[in-house]
């Protein structure tokens, strides 16, 4: 089959032997992927990862094969996964539910072979069936959505947050952006990209702020916020040097929550962060029956986030795209 395969120096599409299923897998027809930065910062070597490794964790695609162990009812569903697999099911981290954080797993196109490829075989336990409604290109959004619904799993909000400053509005900021407004929470969103700050405008952000166009954005968001500062803070930027201005916009006794995982060493002003009794978040994967639930009555809206389709034998121009323009938010390849 062809896949996308980085060789620690370059990813280029190469024929590589189908994948084979066991007893407890699926074999699944990729249809479409979603470029994410984790691609890009794996690409950039930025994030480590073993290689040679087929890339990509964010699709869709059939099941076509089953294994004898397997519940038939998967047999030509239409699929997307999780992406932690090579879980234990016993470790301290499963007895407690939190398989995604399992002491032996591997994420997909990150630690092991992901889905930029013909097929990808998996165990059953991984999957979610994606409604008919929801289109293979949309459904590539369901992991990501899930990482943004993540947030308020591990952040609950109190009564008084009332403002969110979102740093970073690609496909992650935009998708935090509809969530936190179905929230109820008055947002103030940072990017440097006008297109990307009228989308969020259109979705619904009260306040959009293009760091290049004017003051110190920590004191513009004071500015906006009584001279305090944002109740919570996101950064959703994938530039470890926003981190001291997300932490800055943050006022006393608010929330941080910290989503970019670019592999880059960052430097913060820790003891601000200590003298104003700042809380820092983090969070990763999350709730893929939540995120396909927000795709499926429609309050999610992903279809103005794709900014454009390439084959995988155009692998090479979508990641050069994805590079080089300062408005693209999410690049899908058709397998
Ligand atoms: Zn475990």
């Amino acid at each position: 089959m062809k896949a996308a395969v980085f060789d620690g120096e370059e990813l280029e599409i190469k024929t590589v032997a189908d994948p084979r299923i066991s007893d407890t897998k699926v074999l699944i027809n990729v249809k479409s992927v979603g470029l994410c930065g984790t691609d890009i910062a794996i690409i950039k070597k930025s994030l480590p990862s073993p290689t040679p490794i087929i890339l990509g964790h964010e699709f869709a695609g059939d099941v076509v094969k089953i294994g004898d162990n397997v519940d038939p009812k998967w047999l030509n569903k239409r699929v997307t996964s999780e992406i932690n697999t090579n879980i234990d099911f016993s470790c301290f981290y499963c007895k407690k539910g939190k398989y995604t954080q399992c002491v032996s797993r591997k994420a997909l196109g990150i630690d092991i072979d992901g889905a930029l490829a013909e097929y990808i075989a998996l165990e059953s336990y991984l999957l979610h069936e994606i409604p008919d409604s929801i289109s293979y290109d949309d459904a590539t959004f369901i992991e990501p959505l899930a990482a943004a619904y993540q947030i308020f799993e591990t952040m609950p909000l109190d009564a008084n947050d009332k403002v969110m400053a979102i740093f970073g509005l690609g496909k992650l900021g935009l998708l935090i952006t509809q969530i936190a407004l179905l929230k109820g929470l008055k947002l103030i969103v940072v990017d440097s990209s006008h297109k990307k700050l009228k989308l969020a405008k259109k979705l619904g952000a009260q306040k959009v702020l293009n760091r290049f166009d004017g003051p110190y954005v920590p004191d513009w968001i004071k500015s906006l916020t009584r001279g305090l500062g944002a109740d919570i803070t996101i950064d959703a930027t994938g530039n470890p040097l926003a981190i001291k201005d997300v932490i800055a916009s943050c006022r006393t006794l608010g929330k941080v929550h910290l989503k970019s995982t670019h592999g880059l060493d960052t430097s913060i002003n820790l003891t601000d962060a200590i003298v104003r009794e700042l809380t820092l978040y983090t969070s990763r994967c999350g709730p893929f029956d939540k995120a396909i639930q927000g795709l499926k009555d429609g309050t999610i809206d992903v279809e103005k986030l794709i900014s454009k389709k390439y084959p995988l034998k155009d692998i090479d121009k979508a990641i050069d795209f994805n590079n080089i323009s300062q408005d693209h938010i999410k690049t899908i390849i058709h397998i």
